[in-house]
């Protein structure tokens, strides 16, 4: 699989907040794979609701258990894109204090240059 086969599969795990259907790859095109990231702009073909441009990360693109556990998620709704406008929204109303969200746990792990 490669990196463009991949974007569009993380896409077609997702349905369109207007018409309901599943994105599929025609729905996905690819602007520009950099590194770690894809800029993609993505268009329902069903109902053509333009939902603009998105830049996600692909860092374990070369792990392919990472992509079959991906695909086999069990029984989990589709990701839509109500979820990503609510995750925004919850990002954008972070204040200065959003260090108290992560668990104390994952704040006392070893620093990379340890
Ligand atoms: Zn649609």
């Amino acid at each position: 699989m490669n990196t463009e086969e991949y974007v569009k599969l993380i896409f077609t795990h997702m349905v369109c907040s207007c018409c309901d259907e599943p994105f599929t790859p025609d729905c996905v095109e690819i602007i520009r794979v950099e590194d770690n990231v894809a800029v993609v702009k993505i268009v329902c073909q069903n109902c053509h609701k333009n939902y603009g441009i998105a830049v996600i990360g692909i860092e374990d693109i070369e792990n392919e258990n990472v992509i079959e556990d991906y695909v086999q998620i069990p029984d989990l709704p589709p990701i839509t894109t109500d979820d990503v406008i609510e995750a925004h929204d919850f990002i954008d109303k972070l204040g200065s204090d959003w260090a108290k969200y992560i668990p104390d746990e994952l704040k006392e792990l070893p620093k990379e240059n340890e």
